[in-house]
């Protein structure tokens, strides 16, 4: 649980010590010291590491003033210039890699190899904002009219800001600023107070990479930094992802201030399995789907649906047996598949929805409650959990649990199974497990979920599309990093031009129609 602590007074800790974690503005991290500071844990030991500073609506001007500073030339700088210090950006964060998953399992709990695989997922996005000088190209017509060209180009927007959640502290924040920054934009990201430390550490190598001091500032706190952004007259657009009622509640305060706004939101995600599917096949993609990362990804499938009584009784025993199986522990041991929740009051909140799974009626086949973890310590550790014979009236399963418990919700039919996916409320990804083309395609053209996978579970865009979800999984128009960012950090401008020549005109007070 974070709380409010005074002051630091450990500024140099002795090695094992708490470390101060502050924001950064102006090319350099904020050595003013915070009025105010939360605490940052270690979940596999349960561990203070951090005390991280928490904004003020002051500090956040600060970084605001900074990214408005910096916006003029930044945005003057060409596109290819600004993409050559992307380019040093990609290196840089791949020589450190290993440090950077290395400070998110510290801090978020993941297994090692899971938190480097979205350091690569994150630099995926930086690769194509290297190439933005091609995304940036306009259109041009001659001749609109008797000496006339038309051309429409994109110009950046000002500063724009970042709000982003606990459960990826790299690749979150690496959909966002890789394509604003490149666009030409200035920014201001306020990382989640859980995992603070690794958008700082971007920071720094951004700079490294030659990034001019202002154009990338990090703030780091609660909603009081979030409504500083969300209301600053200086800010032109909002990035967010994180749950359904925060997103919601940063699209309607950011579009009532006249603001830009994608807020990507909260998941629960079907995979459908049908009686043709490899049940092998489905078994382990449905393991790390969800389970992986403890549940806690956006794209987690957090609900099986088996079609037909022998699909689901099939399914069944091969999950028990593979959950018998399942390593759990700190993420840092080369053996473990899932490490601790994020803290300890997200863990309590995940296991009350497994006594709410049974007062409701669904079977508790594997509790993870009873979890024991060898060197566990006092990490914020939970074991894999299995419901059966769960229904869609259930909290369960209406609800974003966002840990390692999954539901299984048996169908009759394939139209059952697509109706069920289609009547929810979150419609983020969703996967179809099938050995039929035609099943696949109608899944694909039918179900309402903005990421689809056949026979893949966790369907995640490359970073040359867009990712985003439907229903009240996105707030606002665009997806997030590919074409779809680009736009959305940009805005067009058309212009209409003529060069005096010798047949200049009489005012003419009729519509122009170029004819
Ligand atoms: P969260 O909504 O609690 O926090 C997200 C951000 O909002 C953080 O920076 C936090 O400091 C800030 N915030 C929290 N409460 C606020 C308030 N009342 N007012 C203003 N700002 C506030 O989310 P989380 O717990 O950090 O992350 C998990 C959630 O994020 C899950 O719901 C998950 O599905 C979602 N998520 C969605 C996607 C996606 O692409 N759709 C991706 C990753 C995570």
């Amino acid at each position: 649980m974070t709380t409010t602590i005074p002051r630091s007074t450990h500024s140099n800790p002795a090695p094992g010590q708490p470390v101060d974690i502050d924001h950064f503005i102006a090319g350099r991290v904020d050595a003013r010291g915070a009025s105010a500071r939360t605490v940052v844990y270690n979940p596999a030991t349960g561990q203070v590491t951090g005390h991280v500073a928490v904004a003020t609506p002051a500090d956040v001007d600060a970084a605001v003033a900074a990214a408005a500073t910096a916006f003029p030339a930044w945005a003057a700088t060409p596109a290819h210039v600004r993409a050559r210090v992307m380019f040093r950006f990609r290196d840089l964060v791949d020589q450190h890699s290993d440090r950077l998953a290395a400070i998110i399992t510290s801090e978020h709990g993941k297994v090692l190899s899971d938190a480097k695989g979205e350091v690569t997922r994150g630099l995926e996005v930086v690769e194509f904002a290297c190439g933005i000088p091609q995304m940036l190209k306009g259109e041009f017509s001659e001749n609109v009219g008797r000496a006339v060209d038309g051309v429409t180009f994109r110009q950046p927007l000002g500063v724009v800001a970042g709000i982003s959640p606990f459960n990826f502290p790299a690749m979150v924040p690496m959909w966002m600023f890789p394509v604003a920054l490149a666009c030409g934009n200035t920014f201001v990201m306020k990382p989640s107070e859980k995992v603070p430390t690794l958008t700082v550490e971007l920071a720094k190598l951004l700079t490294e990479a030659g990034l001019p001091d202002g154009v990338f500032n990090v703030v780091h706190g609660d909603k009081v930094a979030v409504d500083a952004l969300l209301t600053h007259d200086q800010i032109e657009a909002v990035s967010f992802v994180g749950s359904t009622p925060i997103a919601e509640y940063i699209h309607t305060t950011a579009s009532a201030q006249g603001k830009r706004v994608q807020a990507l939101g909260g998941a629960k995600n079907h995979m459908v399995i049908m009686p043709d599917a490899d049940l092998e096949q489905a078994v382990s993609a449905l393991m790390g789907a969800a389970y992986g990362s403890a549940g806690e990804r956006c794209m987690a499938i957090s609900v099986a649906v088996p079609v037909g009584e022998e699909t689901a009784n099939a399914l069944r025993e091969r999950l028990i047996a593979a959950l018998a199986e399942l390593k759990v522990g700190p993420g840092t041991q080369p053996e473990v598949e899932m490490g601790p929740l994020v803290t300890d009051v997200h863990r309590d909140k995940v296991a009350s929805y497994i006594d709410i799974g049974v007062q409701e009626g669904a079977e508790l086949v594997v509790d993870g409650r009873g979890q024991r973890v060898p060197d566990g310590g006092d990490g914020f550790f939970l074991g894999g959990t299995l419901f059966d014979h769960v229904t869609p009236s259930m909290r369960i399963y209406l609800e974003e649990i966002f840990g390692p418990v999954l539901s299984i919700v048996r169908a009759a039919s394939f139209e059952e199974a697509l109706q069920l996916v289609n009547d929810h409320e979150f419609g983020n990804g969703t996967a179809i497990f099938t050995a039929d083309g035609n099943t696949a395609r109608t899944y694909l053209a039918q179900v309402k979920a903005g990421m689809v996978g056949i026979n893949v579970p966790i369907p995640v865009p490359m970073a040359f599309h867009s990712f985003g979800g439907w229903k009240r999984s996105l707030f606002g128009d665009h997806h997030i990093h590919g074409p779809e960012g680009v736009r959305f950090y940009t805005r067009n401008k058309t212009a209409t031009t003529r060069w005096p020549d010798d047949s200049q005109v009489r005012a003419d007070f009729s519509m122009p129609t170029h004819e």
